[in-house]
């Protein structure tokens, strides 16, 4: 028997219109999959069984009576906790929304929707996307399904690890400062940050509006560009959306980098990279030089203000961000009889946030309040343009710029998560992209010790096309993608 669940969208999407399998099979093989191990895993907070099933026989019909049923007809999507989606639980990993039913669909969730994508769960993350282990959400943490006592990555960690258990076939994360691109990393996928702008943000609970991104977690890169290709382009709801309509990016799936010029910045490998993950990076750019491309060392000076630089303006925007939660409007409310609202207020963000969300709430309204707003914010915003400065010289002379995404392979579960600095650093060669809001994207580059190893490629702002086709050629180039953990 074929294990559908095992396929990547484009083969499985080819199969079903040519009526070689039903939509209804393959929800099932994926469901079949996550009861043999989603009791290891924990990638998902809801599953949607059976609503999944009766969307299936609905596109199932229609295909049999020949209507276009579009590009994800009958698909399996598992979509991240933080985007919210109608008449289903959306928690965002936090015990403040353990009971908040969005009336709405995010604006992505309705186009994969449109295309005929079946949501089949929301998947586990860490509170308020907050994290880079998914060991902050409020509802117990996920395994990696290469080494089930390593961390997925975060925050979007249950989304990589359904992909990389063959639990669905395409998911959707978001990415403040890295969150696609870490468990994309550490659990051998691929993921992409777009451009900012070009997905849009609404129904997307927000954390950091100035940073972050929806974009694709999937097998391979074919499916990276069709998701994409689906989910960008203005929306009238998201005034941050960019002014056309919508792009497709399946051209760009080349497999040729001749005469591209490749930059390898210097300070992406700094202190914490371990040797293994260098060697691995590099390996991938002397494989890029083999197929026909040029590289040069580089030198992007402002890369080192990049933790700080993005941890002030994150903590600020989200302590401006997570007032709402006040168990008035939404979720839950701690009940006190006979007492003020800003008692009532207090004790709920008390209980309903857990311990890292209130530290950041905490630093970000101290980084705002009157007499440090200059001192700490204001000199964040002035050192943010300083490394868009870096990253637009940079990209002037190159066509894509290659580094590792994650200073190590994944770690144990446990090992950072007393000591948040050590955690903020390993977000280092992440965060300099969101702050600069150009595209990149994480692929699988090798292993170490048996643990997943990513390669980082950004582009220039909007080259989104650039940035798959390299991904494209190493992919077609490599044995990677065939690998399948052992669970
Ligand atoms: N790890 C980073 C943080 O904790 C990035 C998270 C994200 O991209 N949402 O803020």
């Amino acid at each position: 028997m074929v294990n559908y669940n095992a396929l990547t969208c484009h083969k499985l999407k080819e199969m079903i219109d040519r009526q070689e399998v039903s939509s209804e099979e393959v929800i099932n093989s994926v469901f079949d999959r996550i009861d043999k191990v989603e009791s290891k895993i924990h990638a998902y907070i809801s599953l949607f069984r059976d609503s999944a099933l009766k969307e299936a026989r609905v596109i199932d019909d229609r295909i049999k009576n020949g209507e276009n049923v579009g590009r994800l007809s009958g698909i399996p999507v598992a979509v991240k906790d933080v985007m919210c989606t109608k008449g289903k639980l959306t928690t965002c990993g936090s015990r403040i929304l353990k009971n908040y039913i969005p009336p709405f669909d995010a604006t992505v969730v309705e186009r994969i929707k449109k295309e005929g994508a079946i949501i089949i769960g929301k998947t586990n993350m860490d509170e308020f996307a907050m994290g880079s282990s998914t060991e902050n959400s409020s509802f117990g943490y996920s395994r990696n399904p290469w080494a089930l006592d390593h961390v997925t990555g975060g925050s979007s960690g249950g989304s990589a690890a359904a992909l990389a258990a063959d639990e669905t076939i395409l998911a959707l994360g978001s990415d403040t400062g890295g969150s696609i691109r870490c468990p994309a990393s550490f659990c051998s996928v691929v993921g992409l940050k777009p451009t900012y702008g070009l997905v849009s943000r609404y129904g997307l609970i927000a954390y950091a509006n100035s940073l972050e991104q929806i974009g694709p977690l999937t097998k391979d890169v074919t499916d990276c560009a069709l998701l994409l290709s689906i989910i960008n382009g203005n929306d009238r709801c998201d005034s941050t959306s960019v002014p056309f309509q919508n792009r497709d990016y399946m051209n760009a799936l080349v497999d040729d980098v001749r005469d591209f010029t490749l930059g390898v910045p210097r300070e992406f490998f700094g202190e914490g990279t371990e040797e293994t993950v260098e060697k691995c990076v590099w390996d991938a750019v002397h494989k890029f030089e083999d197929l026909g491309a040029n590289y040069s060392e580089i030198s992007m000076p402002h890369i080192v203000y990049s933790i700080p630089t993005y941890y002030l303006v994150a903590m600020s925007e989200a302590s401006s961000n997570l007032a709402r939660f006040d168990g008035v409007r939404y979720g839950f409310r701690a009940e006190k009889n006979n007492a003020d609202w800003n008692v009532v207020f207090g004790i709920t963000r008390e209980k309903g946030f857990g311990s890292e969300v209130k530290r950041r709430i905490i630093l970000g309204t101290f980084a705002l309040s009157a007499g440090y707003y200059d001192k700490y914010y204001l000199k964040a915003l002035k050192i943010r343009t300083l490394i868009k400065d870096d990253f637009e010289k940079a990209l002037a002379k190159h066509s894509a710029l290659i580094t590792p995404t994650m200073p190590t392979p994944p770690f144990k579960i446990g090992e950072k998560i007393e000591d948040p600095l050590s955690m903020y650093m390993s977000d280092i060669d992440t965060v300099p992209i969101n702050l600069a809001g150009v595209p990149s994207i994480s692929i699988p580059c090798g292993f170490v010790n048996n643990l997943p190893v990513g390669v980082q490629i950004i582009g220039r702002l909007f080259d989104e096309e650039t940035v798959l086709r390299i991904a494209y050629t190493y992919e077609q180039n490599s044995s990677l993608q065939r690998k399948k953990p052992n669970l």
